[in-house]
Formats: C-alpha cells, structure tokens, sequence
C-alpha cells in the first residue's frame, strides 16, 4: 500500500492535482472537503454543523473529519493505497491518521507539498469562486480567514511529518502538467 498526503493551503490545487494523481497510480481520493460538501448537500445533521464553520473560513471540528475519515477508511478495505486531500488540517488530526493507519498495518509514504504564493492562491480562489458555486470562494474575507486559518493551525502539520523526514515541497505555479510531473517525480522515487 502506498498512501500519500497532498498538501498546502487553500487554492494550491489539491484538488485538480489529486485528480490526475489518482489515475495515475491507482489510489482512493479522500478529500475532506469534497466529503463535508457532500454531507451538506444530502442535509446530514453532520453537514449541517460543518457548514456553520465552512461559511465563516474556519476549520471544522476536529473529531467530526477524523470521524469521516476512519469511515471511509473502513469502506475502503480493498484499496491499493489513499490520497489525503485537505486532511490532516491539524497536529490533531495527523497523530489520529497516524493511529488509524497503523491499524490498518500502513502508514504515510509522503507528504508532498504544494508551495504557492499568496497573491496568487487569493487570484486562483476568487476565479474559481465565479463558477464553482462554493460560497467560501467568492467572498474575499472568507478567502483570506481561511489562508489565516491554514497559517495558524495547518502549517504545523507539515512541521509533524518533517520528524519523520517525510515532507516534500513541490513547486505548485506554472501550468497543470508541468506541476503533475513534478509531483510524479516525487512519488516515483520512493514508491
Ligand atoms: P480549500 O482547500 O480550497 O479551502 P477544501 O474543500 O479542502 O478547500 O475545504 C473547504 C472547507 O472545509 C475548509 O475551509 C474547512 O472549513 C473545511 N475542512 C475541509 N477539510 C477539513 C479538515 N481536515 N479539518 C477541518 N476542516 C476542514
């Protein structure tokens, strides 16, 4: 099994890397946003207490996403390996993904990391805010309250699997392709 964090703050494209990435190598997306969206669009009592936090910027609880993600996890028996998506957002977070995967006899392979500058990350969120529907993309405040909320909590994730020499920076501007291969260069090296 091979299981690999997809990391950086909001608008670093996680998403649209993860996408290609999972074609490539074969593994389950898990994304903790696209999961709590879900919850919120099907009206979940869940979604529901999520979606207070989501439309202010700020983290969602941390015992509801680890709650998630061990469920996915557990419905997820046959699979060649997952890529973490927005999770973990917290040292919290890390050290219970850490637990349930060493349940499961498996561990993080790596962390690569997404680096972008802010001017841009803020440019990427507004754009894609005209035409996703998120409501946390098109207004400025929410953006920035959630790149705050990246510095102040989510960085420190990146310092936890640096003790273990785990972490990679990628470069995360330029164009789609060119980003993909640097990650697939990464993952090539240690799979
Ligand atoms: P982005 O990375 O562009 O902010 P996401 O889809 O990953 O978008 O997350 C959207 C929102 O969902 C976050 O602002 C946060 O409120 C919530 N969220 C997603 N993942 C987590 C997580 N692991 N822990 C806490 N909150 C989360």
């Amino acid at each position: 099994m091979f299981n690999l964090i997809l990391f950086g703050p909001p608008g670093s494209g996680k998403g649209t890397q993860s996408e290609k990435l999972i074609v490539r190598y074969g593994l389950k997306h898990l994304s903790t946003g696209d999961l709590l969206r879900s919850e919120i669009s099907r009206q979940t009592a869940l979604g529901m207490e999520a979606k207070n936090f989501m439309d202010k910027g700020q983290l969602v609880p941390d015992e509801v996403v680890i709650g998630m993600i061990s469920s996915a996890l557990d419905e997820n028996p046959g699979a060649k390996g997952f890529l973490f998506d927005g999770f973990p957002r917290t040292s919290a977070q890390a050290e219970a993904l850490d637990k349930l995967l060493d349940l499961k006899k498996t561990a993080i392979g790596v962390m690569l990391a997404l680096d972008v500058s802010e001017e841009e990350l803020v440019k990427r969120l507004l754009k894609r805010g005209e035409t996703s529907g998120r409501t946390d993309d098109n207004n400025e405040l929410v953006i920035r309250a959630r790149i705050t909320e990246y510095r102040n909590k989510t960085e420190a994730v990146a310092d936890y699997y640096r003790q273990f020499d785990k972490v990679v920076m990628v470069k995360g501007e330029g164009s789609i392709d060119e980003i993909f291969e640097g990650l697939c260069k990464e993952i090539d090296n240690r799979i």
